[in-house]
């Protein structure tokens, strides 16, 4: 996917180049095209993912367009962050997409003087940055007026409930218009979050973006570069090798996970497959002996993987490679829980190396091949 594809408009898109960014981010993948239509979001993704953007550029795009038809500059979108760092940082990417657009901004945060801040303000803004104390100091001062806002964005709500903000966005959120695009970001979801993203968003399309590089971290990762005929004998060695671990095995297809389970019961290694075709009652049979360490192995699919919730489970295999980048990331972290190391071997067959490029881009490192 490019950003071209996700049509972004000529000016942004020269910004972008100018960035180097080379390819749209998950999140600005998913969070962009439905931004651009209007919707409201709901995204659970953290700092690093690129999510500044993903708001950043639908709210430049659809404020250039309507520009045409407007003189005055009034502050039409409005980003709340909870720290005067995250401010500036958001400012800075406003001023990098913005470049070839004649779209005006601003950041104001608090303990500082608010004299320059006033001064630009009073300059006419099109997009405010700020942190809610502020805000409401510059509100209360009539500085600011927030009756022409278009585009809302909580960055951050779960820091702003942590720090304390609830409150100041609380008071904040009447004097926005009932009309407008609201988008909600939060790096997770706990149940006031969740509560207060109900009450002010409609309609939202909702994104998740796993938080990659902490999962990865504590999970050892190994690629073996196999043929595809060859990879039932590599997986029957390697669970000879590991004969007291509990392993969860992916295949791709039900009917995949039967034949490896019938081959690896051939060899004598004790193990069960568990697949949407299995009724709830052998799925449950199987997961309970799992857990229970009467089988060592589990060979699924990734639907029927979701209910295995196991904490020390300690190697996840992929027999097959996923066809979705964030597929593999649900997988292996299914190892690796509640801060213990895990490993995940992976197998990839002539006609799975796309894959593990996909892999390595989401999760921004390299799989370290293993000889077989
Ligand atoms: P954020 O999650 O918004 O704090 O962004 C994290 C970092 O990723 C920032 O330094 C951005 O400049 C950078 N970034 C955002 N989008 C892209 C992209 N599409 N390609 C490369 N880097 C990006």
């Amino acid at each position: 996917m490019t950003f071209k594809e996700l049509n972004i408009s000529e000016p942004i898109l020269r910004a972008l180049t100018n960035k180097k960014y080379e390819n749209p981010t998950p999140v600005q993948e998913k969070a962009i095209p439905p931004a651009l239509e209007g919707h409201d979001l709901l995204g659970i993704a953290q700092t690093g993912t690129g999510k500044t953007a993903a708001f950043a550029i639908p709210i430049i795009q659809q404020l250039d367009e309507a520009r045409a038809q407007e003189r005055r500059h009034e502050i039409k979108a409005l980003i709340l962050t909870p720290t005067r760092e995250l401010a500036i940082q958001i400012d800075e990417s406003f001023r990098n997409y913005a470049k070839y657009t004649s779209l005006r901004h601003t950041v104001v945060f608090g303990g500082v003087n608010q004299r320059p801040q006033v001064d630009k303000l009073r300059h006419g803004i099109d997009i405010l940055v700020a942190t809610p104390g502020r805000l409401l100091d510059l509100i209360n001062q009539g500085h600011i007026s927030l009756s022409h806002i278009r585009h809302f964005v909580l960055d951050e709500a779960d820091r702003m409930l942590d720090m304390g903000f609830i409150h100041d966005i609380k008071r904040l959120l009447p004097m926005l218009p009932k009309q407008k695009q609201t988008l909600f970001f939060s790096a997770t979801m706990p149940a006031a979050i969740a509560t207060l993203s109900q009450s002010i968003l409609r309609n939202p399309v909702r994104i998740e973006i796993i938080p990659v590089s902490s999962a990865a971290d504590m999970i050892k990762q190994h690629l073996y570069y196999v043929e595809r005929q060859k990879k039932n004998q590599l997986l029957v060695s390697l669970l000879r090798q590991e004969r007291n671990k509990s392993v969860l095995v992916f295949s791709r297809t039900k009917h995949g996970a039967d034949k490896i389970a019938r081959i690896l019961k051939k060899n004598g290694i004790e193990c069960e497959a568990i697949h949407g075709n299995k009724s709830q009652v052998a799925r449950q049979r199987v997961l309970s002996n799992f857990k229970s360490k009467k089988t060592r192995v589990i060979v699924a699919t990734d639907i029927a993987a979701r209910g295995i919730d196991v904490v020390n489970l300690e190697l996840v295999i992929n027999y097959d490679l996923p066809d979705v980048a964030e597929t593999y990331v649900h997988r292996i972290g299914r190892t690796g829980r509640a801060g213990q190391t895990g490993t995940a071997l992976s197998f990839c067959s002539q006609d799975e190396h796309m894959m593990v490029r996909n892999i390595q881009r989401l999760t921004g490192r390299k799989l370290n091949p293993v000889l077989a």
